[in-house]
C-alpha cells in the first residue's frame, strides 16, 4: 500500500542520476540530519521532508531498488514493502555518528531544549566592549532524585504504558516509527512514590547568573551560543544550550551602516554661507570642525576612524557627518527686514547654481 512518489527520488535527495552509492549515503546523511524530528519538534514540514529522503534512500541506497528504479521510474507493484522501518535505516546509515542522536526520542544522550535570551547592548557599550550579566531561569536536574523522579529508596514499577520499554513503536502510512513513551516519558519504570523535590518531574527550576563578555564592533542579530546552559532533558538530565542574541538599541544621534556611523547635523544658513567652527558628536563627545564658506545642504564631511570599531580588530570604520541646512520658520520684524535687505542685494548678482538653472529654463521655454 505505498504511496506513489510525488517527487523524482533523486530530486529529494539533490544528487545526479549517476551518483556513487557513497554520494547517495552523504546526501541522505545531510538531510536525514537536517529533517531529524529530534531536531524540529512540532515541524510537520520537517517529519514530512523526514520522511520523504528517507523513502528516497530506502529505494537509492538498495542497488536492486535503484535498477529498477531507473529502468521504471518508479517501483514496480510488490516491489515496495509495506513498511519503512525509518529507525532501523537511520541507525544503520548512520551509525555511531549520531549516537547522541537517535531516532524519534529515544536516545541514551537526548538534550534538552536550547534557550534564547535577548541583551540589549547601547551603541557604545557596542562600540567599546562590555560585560553583561545575563539573568534567566533554566530546567536542570532535579538534585534530590538526580533527575529519576523517584524519591531516593523508594522502589519503580515496570510502566505499563510500554512494557518497560520506554519507547512505543506505531505505524504511519509506510512508515514504522518509534517514540519515547509518554507514561514514563522514556525510563521504562514508574517510581512507587515521585521525588518530594520535583513532584516526580526530575527537573527543577534554576535561577542562572552568567557573565559575558561582548567584544567591541559587536553587531546587532549576533547569536552568541552558551553550551549547555539550555534545558536539561527530562530523560537524561543532558542540557541543550543558550543562545544570546544580541539587540542594540537605537542611538538618538547615531545610524550604523556597518563600521560606519551616521549623523546629521544642522546648521543656520549664515552658519551654510559664511562657514566657521560648528561642534559634532562622536561616541567619545563633542568635537569641533571646520564647517567651510558656502557649504550646501547635503555636503558630508568625514571623520577618519571615528566610526564602530571592525570586528576582529581591523581598524575602525568613519563617523560621516551629513550638514543639514536649516531654513528658518519664523522670523521677528528686524530679521525679516535683514533678509529682505539680503533678497534684493541678492537678486542684483546671480549665483553659479541658480545661472545655470535659468539657462536650462530659457533652453526650454525660451
Ligand atoms: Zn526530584
Ligand atoms: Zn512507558
Amino acid at each position: 500500500m505505498a504511496t506513489a512518489p510525488t517527487r523524482d527520488y533523486y530530486e529529494v535527495l539533490g544528487v545526479a542520476r549517476e551518483a556513487s552509492a557513497d554520494e547517495l549515503k552523504a546526501a541522505y546523511r545531510k538531510l536525514a540530519m537536517q529533517h531529524h524530528p529530534d531536531r524540529n519538534p512540532d515541524d510537520p514540514e520537517a517529519e514530512r521532508r523526514f520522511k520523504e529522503v528517507s523513502e528516497a534512500y530506502h529505494v537509492l541506497g538498495d542497488a536492486e531498488r535503484r535498477a529498477q528504479y531507473d529502468r521504471f521510474g518508479r517501483m514496480q507493484p510488490g516491489q515496495v514493502p509495506d513498511f519503512i522501518d525509518v529507525s532501523e535505516m537511520f541507525d544503520s546509515v548512520l551509525g555511531d555518528l549520531l549516537s547522541n542522536f537517535a531516532p524519534f526520542g529515544r536516545s541514551k544522550r537526548a538534550v534538552g531544549r536550547d534557550l534564547r535570551v535577548d541583551v540589549e547592548l547601547s551603541l557604545v557599550e557596542a562600540a567599546k566592549g562590555v560585560e553583561k550579566t545575563v539573568e534567566f531561569d533554566r530546567q536542570c536536574a532535579c538534585d534530590r532524585c538526580g533527575g529519576r523522579g523517584a524519591e531516593p529508596g523508594s522502589a519503580s514499577d515496570p510502566c505499563p504504558a510500554c512494557a518497560g520499554k520506554g519507547e512505543v513503536r506505531y505505524q504511519q502510512g509506510v512508515f514504522r516509527l518509534a517514540r519515547a513513551c509518554a507514561r514514563c516519558e522514556g525510563r521504562g519504570v514508574i517510581p512507587r512514590t515521585q521525588c518530594t523535590k520535583c513532584s516526580g518531574a526530575g527537573l527543577v527550576k534554576k535561577s542562572e547568573r552568567l557573565v559575558v563578555t561582548f567584544p567591541p564592533g559587536v553587531e546587532d542579530a549576533t547569536v552568541r551560543q552558551v553550551r549547555g546552559y539550555g534545558d536539561a532533558s527530562r530523560m537524561t538530565g543532558a542540557a541543550g544550550d543558550l543562545e544570546l542574541l544580541v539587540k542594540i538599541q537605537a542611538h538618538p544621534l547615531f545610524t550604523r551602516d556597518g563600521a560606519d556611523l551616521l549623523c546629521t547635523v544642522p546648521v543656520s544658513f549664515p552658519q551654510a554661507a559664511l562657514g566657521g567652527m560648528i561642534e559634532v558628536p562622536t561616541l567619545e563627545g563633542r568635537v569641533k570642525m571646520r564647517l567651510p564658506p558656502g557649504t550646501q545642504p547635503g555636503h558630508q564631511l568625514k571623520l577618519r576612524s571615528k566610526g564602530m570599531p571592525r570586528f576582529g580588530g581591523y581598524g575602525a570604520g568613519d563617523q560621516v557627518v551629513t550638514i543639514q541646512v536649516e531654513v528658518p520658520t519664523e522670523l521677528s520684524e528686524p530679521q525679516r527686514a535683514l533678509v529682505q535687505r539680503l533678497a534684493e542685494s541678492m537678486n542684483e548678482e546671480v549665483h553659479p547654481q541658480r545661472k545655470t538653472f535659468l539657462e536650462k529654463l530659457r533652453d526650454l521655454f525660451g
